[in-house]
């Protein structure tokens, strides 16, 4: 087996450097030749900071594009922002460019304009590698960096997945059809990265297994072909992808998955993991927070993490196989599940999924039902047992069946109103 143990030698620390190989030698697992030496404290010490860090002019699920704009004006003077480009509509398309070390990253967010998390933590990020923390300073030294923190500026202003021309710039890495898409390619081609990271958001439909855990995270090492072949590319995206997961999953328990790795050559991840560079698909996804900043600060401290371990080399060493101890995402969950509810003279189970809506530079979340009955094996984020008593749908008495894409934005139990839709 390999061992990890992780010491903090920065500290007056070598007493716990002692006390950790005394440990380990009591339990008779040392094995010197494959024991990998971590800076634990000072990566903890930043995880455990993220208020420092966080941005607070950005927050909640829809960000118009004018405020990213305006956030990259007040960024640091070591960070190199140009525009690179326009989108369909003709907005800018940003870069930002810092550090100057030996490994190259590439990571843009929001090819998806509506998955606006992992933007945020992008800005939480920058404010982070912006500071005087030796652990930014030790990244800026051994990475250099290409960030494109909105690909599809158009979508994000209009809270689409899709870009101003309806298509799914995630589909489109071979035929290159939009200017957005060619503009990444283009990244991709003169920047040669060590490491690409394609960074969006995933519904609140994912367990993490099949269980009652809502996949608040989930990454993914990509297909390079239709026998899903684990080459030793897709290994250095897997051991950075288990990095994370064991760095965090103590705070966020049964919570993080892998996405399905079913290969597609049209989606940006497979083909840049096919060309030869490791490449790892990060999914925002829900943590009973449908403002997505608890999320956010998760995402972060995933970047932090896995530009920590590639700064060690993590990508090379280690049992790569252990990527597939990671639960595998399952729909299971709706936003809303009534359970036992009474229609005529029979009880059904209601499943309720929230449409996004944008209003006034904010997001409504619609409730619609999706499913009705067989619900046995699927969750609630929010789960309403009605006991089989009569209800009032949106104020009136239920006098037909209801039928799937039903609004009910709020229900009535013994004249007591229950509220399902959000502002
Ligand atoms: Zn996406």
């Amino acid at each position: 087996m390999d061992l990890v143990v992780l010491i903090d030698r920065s500290l007056p620390g070598w007493i716990e450097e002692k006390i950790v190989i005394d440990y380990v030698f009591h339990i008779g697992i040392f094995e010197a030749s494959k024991c990998q030496y971590i800076n634990l404290m000072k990566i903890e010490s930043v995880l455990n900071d993220y208020s420092t860090y966080v941005n607070k002019s950005i927050f909640g699920r829809y960000i118009p594009y004018g405020t990213i704009e305006n956030e990259l004006k007040k960024l640091s003077s070591m960070i190199d922002l140009k525009i690179e480009g326009k989108s369909v509509e003709g907005r800018n398309i940003y870069s930002l460019r810092f550090g100057n070390g030996p490994k190259k990253v590439l990571a843009w967010s929001q090819m998806h304009g509506n998955e606006t998390t992992t933007t945020k933590s992008l800005f939480d990020f920058l404010n982070f590698i912006s500071s005087s923390h030796a652990l930014a300073q030790e990244m800026l030294q051994s990475i250099s960096f290409k960030i494109i923190p909105v690909l599809n500026p158009d979508g994000a202003e209009a809270y689409t997945r899709v870009n101003a021309n309806g298509i799914d710039l995630n589909r489109d890495s071979v035929d290159l059809s939009q200017p957005e898409s060619k503009l990444l390619r283009s990244f991709f081609d003169t920047f040669s990265p060590d490491l690409c990271l394609n960074l969006h958001g995933q519904r609140s439909i994912f367990s993490a297994g099949e269980g009652p855990f809502t996949s608040g995270l989930s990454f993914l090492s990509p297909a390079v072909d239709a026998s899903r072949k684990i080459t030793e590319v897709r290994k250095q995206s897997m051991r950075l992808i288990h990095a994370i997961y064991s760095q965090l999953q103590s705070e966020l328990p049964k919570q993080i998955a892998r996405y399905d790795d079913a290969y597609n050559i049209n989606c940006i991840g497979d083909y840049m993991q096919t060309q030869g560079v490791p490449t790892v698909l990060f999914e925002a996804g829900h943590i009973n927070d449908y403002q997505r900043e608890d999320t956010r600060k998760m995402i972060w401290k995933s970047y932090v993490v896995i530009l920590n371990a590639l700064m060690h080399g993590i990508e090379h060493k280690g049992d790569a196989e252990a990527y597939f101890s990671i639960p595998f995402n399952q729909k299971r969950f709706f936003d809303i599940i009534l359970r036992n509810c009474l229609f005529g003279d029979s009880i059904i189970d209601i499943a309720i999924q929230y449409e996004e809506v944008p209003k006034n530079a904010k997001i409504i979340f619609l409730p619609k039902i999706q499913k009705i009955n067989d619900l046995e094996k699927n969750y609630g984020h929010n789960e309403i047992d009605l006991k089989a008593k009569n209800i009032k749908i949106n104020g009136i008495k239920m006098n037909k069946r209801p039928q799937i894409n039903d609004i009910w934005s709020f229900i009535t139990v013994e004249n007591k109103d229950i509220v399902l839709e959000r502002g």
